[in-house]
């Protein structure tokens, strides 16, 4: 085991060691660490080290923020850093006990840093999944996908928006069980096995990925009081146009997920361009094509949820609920339920 002092983090943070980095963000350093045995001062972190072996803590540097803590940031209307982070683990704690949301552990706050320690997903982003296999199969992208939506339903039942749902904020519990050990090729001369000069890549048909939960709650905001399902802030002047968009915010997650489904399926999102302008451009139309010859073996039905998830119209595109019902979402696949 590594020293202490090799993380300057370490120094500032009491009841958890530090012992190894596992991800970074813009904003923020996550390492893997363990509740310290030795260093009891309180009894929570007593009763968290019995509960969790190891966690993951999330590092936010106060210098590294924008807007960072200065003395009139408020009026310019600006969040402040702290107001930014004491947001995010207010909603994380709200939504911490969804079975398919990372749980909320333990906050500190120390001169230079801000400690939010959570449960560790041991097998990280399902981006690095993407990444190391290219695309997964139907069943394996069911699999992930069902337990997304479960967890965008639980947090739009809460009246929380996520705002940021992608594969990098989606991590998983690895599984050693794979009941479908054979890669599942679309065919053998399939062009997408051979992206890269000759590297063979072909996917995976199941295995590997277990509980799949939601992370990240740096963007996300709270549209209903939960109690009154009435909007946040409105005392009865708002704008129609508001009122109508805050009807339909939830459903900015829902377009998320359809680019999370699209890009598990063919190993490449739906939007891109070079260009930012073009990419903005093709986005605001739905510009999207299933692109040949990746496509073509993905079935009608998979094709045909991504539709509804990709639809322009936020009133027309899947809810949460519609996505749990779609029959492609429900149709038989080999994987064992994540619970078993
Ligand atoms: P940021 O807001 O900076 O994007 P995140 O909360 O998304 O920070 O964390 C950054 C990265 O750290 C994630 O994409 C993931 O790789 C890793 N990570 C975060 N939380 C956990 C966790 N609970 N278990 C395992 N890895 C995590
Ligand atoms: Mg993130």
């Amino acid at each position: 085991e590594e020293p202490e002092d090799v993380f300057p983090e370490q120094t500032e943070l009491k009841d958890y060691t530090l012992i190894q980095k596992i991800g970074e963000g813009a904003f923020s350093k996550v390492y893997r660490g363990i509740p310290s045995t030795s260093n009891c001062s309180n009894g929570a972190s007593s009763v968290i080290a019995q509960q969790y072996k190891e966690v993951a803590i999330k590092v936010i540097i106060k210098q590294q923020l924008p807007n960072t803590n200065k003395k009139g940031d408020e009026k310019n209307g600006k969040t402040s850093t702290a107001e930014q982070v004491l947001k995010e683990i207010a909603i994380h704690k709200i939504v911490s006990s969804g079975e398919n949301i990372v749980s909320f552990i333990d906050f500190q706050e120390s001169e230079k840093y801000y400690y939010i320690i959570q449960e560790l997903l041991a097998g990280g982003e399902i981006f690095g999944e993407i990444v190391k296999y290219t695309y997964f199969s139907e069943d394996l992208s069911r699999h992930v996908i069902r337990q997304l939506a479960n967890a965008v339903k639980y947090m739009h039942q809460l009246g929380i928006v996520h705002r940021d749902i992608k594969p990098e904020n989606l991590l998983f519990e690895p599984i050693d069980f794979i009941p479908n050990p054979k890669p599942k090729l679309r065919s053998s001369d399939d062009p997408s096995t051979k992206l890269d000069e000759g590297v063979f890549r072909p996917g995976i048909g199941g295995g590997g990925i277990g509980v799949v939960k939601l992370a990240d709650f740096g963007l996300s905001k709270q549209i209903y009081q939960t109690n009154t399902k009435t909007p946040c802030g409105t005392v009865g002047y708002t704008a129609p146009e508001v009122v109508k968009d805050e009807r339909y915010s939830m459903q900015v997650d829902m377009w998320g997920v359809g680019c999370v489904l699209y890009t598990v399926l063919c190993g490449f999102p739906p939007f891109f361009d070079e260009k930012i302008d073009v990419l903005t451009e093709k986005i605001s139309r739905g510009e999207y094509t299933f692109l040949r010859p990746w496509w073509d073996q993905i079935s009608d039905g998979a094709k045909n949820c991504v539709r509804k998830l990709l639809e322009v119209d936020p009133a027309k595109r899947y809810t949460s609920e519609q996505l749990l019902q779609d029959p492609w979402l429900n149709s038989y696949d080999c994987l064992p339920s994540a619970d078993h």
